[in-house]
């Protein structure tokens, strides 16, 4: 999802890109892990596509496959529901598969910018013989679905009213996030009426490898990133990313919930895999230094929770207080919610860990104490 509120990574230096900066071109692929023995076929191509949003771009992967032997390709993640997206993927059909059909659809996770052409690859590659099949965890699958049917299952009055609980309650915030109803059905019109689960654990072959799934909390409902050991590479989607950090936010929809804590707890499920490992992130270029990472996106939180709990101690704070704390800048509605929804998500993380108390004052607002 597009999240141009998160702090970018001080310490960018600590890791490493192994293809500097070269990028993908539009409509081409970029090798990012060697393939098998005669190294014709990379295990991995890149494919970067562009998106009308701050953050301005999605990385998508192409994996070599073979199914009930049927040779092929499975894509990682799709882009949002189009035009020019469907453009860019008609290029790589064009170009890219070696004459082989997309065989399968992997979703990381249910935003827009991962799961939006899902719909349509699915359908523009199934024939009679073969389905070319969704494969997403249950959860995202079932929010997903929803999003795309019901207009104010995102954003809407419900959203309004959360954001004016906890302070954000000028009228033109109101009537601007009222608005935006319609903002998750328009970039997913549609979601496959079927799908094949993937859960934390299971063990995928695609093509001549095994890939296991790693379930992540905190930023999507239900993410799944995907491990390959034998190449040790990470395919991270938004659970790590090098450069910026991952949108964490409580939303209207679960408006209690504990995100941060959920997201931490996630990325530390990374520290087994080896020092070595190439993580493949949604945004960003693929980079080393996974270890690194973990580190800094918890001194990255760390640093934030303790500004929080400071900001509280001085005077009882709604998140409309806390996000001047935490985002130094001027923000335009698009990332007013997501920084509302940041600091919801930090401020839950010490209200739950029992440094901070709630309480529902008389103007109806959520003020956190210690
Ligand atoms: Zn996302």
């Amino acid at each position: 999802m597009k999240q141009n509120t998160i702090a970018m990574n001080l310490h960018e230096h600590q890791l490493h890109y192994p293809l500097g900066d070269t990028l993908p071109e539009p409509g081409t692929t970029l090798a990012v892990a060697a393939g098998d023995h005669t190294g014709l076929t990379p295990a991995v191509k890149w494919i970067r596509m562009a998106l009308p949003f701050a953050l301005d771009h999605i990385n998508l992967w192409l994996l070599r496959d073979e199914i009930d032997g049927r040779q092929g390709w499975s894509v990682v993640d799709c882009c949002i529901s189009v035009d020019a997206a469907k453009a860019q993927w008609e290029q790589i059909f064009a170009s890219e598969l070696e004459g082989l059909p997309v065989l399968r659809v992997i979703v990381t996770h249910m935003h827009p910018d991962h799961i939006g052409l899902a719909w349509w690859l699915c359908q523009r590659w199934s024939t009679a013989e073969h389905v070319c099949r969704l494969w997403i965890s249950a959860t995202d699958y079932g929010v997903a679905r929803i999003g795309s049917k019901i207009a104010d299952s995102f954003g809407g009055d419900s959203a309004a009213l959360f954001f004016a609980s906890h302070g954000l309650n000028t009228p033109e915030t109101i009537d601007q996030v009222k608005g935006r109803a319609s903002y998750f059905s328009t970039l997913v019109p549609d979601v496959p009426r079927q799908y094949r689960r993937m859960m934390d654990g299971h063990v995928i072959r695609i093509g001549e490898r095994d890939w296991h799934c790693i379930s992540g909390y905190g930023h999507a409902p239900e993410h799944i990133s995907l491990y390959c050991p034998s190449i040790k590479v990470l395919i991270g989607g938004d659970m790590m990313l090098p450069r910026i950090s991952t949108n964490v936010s409580v939303f209207d929809v679960e408006p209690e919930s504990n995100p941060l804590k959920l997201f931490l707890d996630s990325i530390d499920k990374f520290k087994p895999l080896p020092t070595d490992t190439l993580t493949l992130p949604s945004h960003g270029k693929p980079f080393t230094g996974l270890h690194a990472r973990i580190e800094q996106l918890h001194d990255h939180h760390r640093e934030r929770l303790a500004e929080v709990l400071q900001a509280c101690s001085e005077k009882p704070c709604s998140a409309a207080d806390i996000m001047p704390v935490m985002f130094k800048r001027k923000l335009d509605l698009h990332q007013t919610t997501f920084a509302m929804g940041e600091a919801i998500a930090h401020l839950h993380a010490l209200w739950f860990d029992g440094q901070l108390q709630r309480t529902r004052d008389a103007d109806g607002v959520y003020r956190f104490r210690v």
